[in-house]
């Protein structure tokens, strides 16, 4: 009983339940003012070309540096940025420090590399409905001088689902201007293939889960024919491929041997900071 333990006024059905919540509580409570203290900072992950593995760009993943928990990874804070709001500054200040990056990394590499190092940045679905998307994105860009289609925004596609029109608007525009949009995760949120033609989106980022199944060789012969028929229809509706959370060598081949176009994950790199980046294209390119 609560009484004989210690005085205790609250018996705990799932303890690690609580004090989950109690951590969800504090971290809800030190997010509104951790972009002005500037404790969030960004990690880039290469996205490498499967043909013949040179870097074509990189991933933007934000973490925070918690004054008493270290480093959270965005699984930790992003749902409670959303429920906040502050996913709107929070993704509108990482959305500028990328396109920043990508502008620096342009001016080390023009030369060196087949082409300008491109970045993708995630959106939120909540930052799709705020009005200022397009307009913000204007602007970051022509402040930093980097062409549009330079950046690809990442969306969920559980995010599009069931869209309507005033949903896909500012997808539009975007990518009107040159923006590339790629439907993150794909493969994950059931959606109707048909829907595809609809929405203005110029890469499939394949889930995770489908690279898992290549993990054995022969992998399973209905998981290859359902990334064989992905592939094909993204390519026939002229949409690029990307693969995630690559891991082994084995994996990049069967999934280049599939036809899928880019590939991201540990097997070429963790997510790590600009430089790194920098110094694998530069590797890359030079031999
Ligand atoms: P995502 O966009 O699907 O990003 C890929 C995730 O897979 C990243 O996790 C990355 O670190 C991880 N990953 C990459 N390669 C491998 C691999 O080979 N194996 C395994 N097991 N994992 C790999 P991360 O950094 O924890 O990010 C998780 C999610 O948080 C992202 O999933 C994205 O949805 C979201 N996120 C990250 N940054 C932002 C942001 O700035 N804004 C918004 N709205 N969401 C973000
Ligand atoms: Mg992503
Ligand atoms: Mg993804
Ligand atoms: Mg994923």
């Amino acid at each position: 009983r609560a009484k004989s333990a210690g005085g205790n006024r609250f018996e705990l059905a799932d303890p690690e339940a609580d004090a989950r919540a109690i951590t969800r509580h504090g971290l809800t409570t030190a997010l509104p003012t951790a972009l002005d203290r500037g404790e969030f900072f960004i990690e880039y992950q290469p996205l490498v070309n499967l043909d013949d593995g040179s870097v074509r760009g990189a991933e933007a993943l934000v973490r925070w540096l918690h004054p008493q928990h270290g480093v959270l990874g965005p699984d930790r804070f992003i749902p409670l940025a959303e429920h906040t709001g502050l996913i709107v500054p929070l993704g509108r200040w990482v959305l500028e420090q990328s396109v920043r990056q990508a502008r620096q990394w342009r001016e080390r590499h023009d030369e060196a590399t087949a082409g300008p190092l491109r970045i993708n940045v995630n959106l939120s679905p909540c930052q799709l409905t705020h009005p200022g998307l397009v307009q913000d994105t204007v602007e970051i860009l022509q402040a930093a001088g980097v062409d549009p289609d330079a950046l690809c925004l990442e969306v969920t596609e559980s995010a599009l689902i069931g869209a309507d029109d005033d949903l896909l608007k500012p997808l539009r525009r975007l990518a009107e201007m040159g923006v590339d949009i790629a439907l993150d995760d794909f493969g994950t949120g059931y959606s109707n293939l048909a829907n595809l033609r609809r929405l203005p989106v110029s890469v499939l980022k394949l889930d995770r889960s489908f690279t898992q199944s290549m993990q054995q060789f022969p992998a399973d012969p209905v998981d290859l024919k359902i990334v064989e028929g992905i592939v094909s229809l993204a390519h026939s509706l002229d949409l690029a491929v990307t693969v995630e959370g690559v891991e082994t060598g084995a994996q990049a081949e069967q999934l280049r041997i599939l036809g899928c176009d880019t590939a991201q994950g540990w097997y070429y790199a963790r997510p790590g900071p600009p430089d790194r980046l920098h110094e694998l294209a530069l590797v890359d390119a030079t031999g």
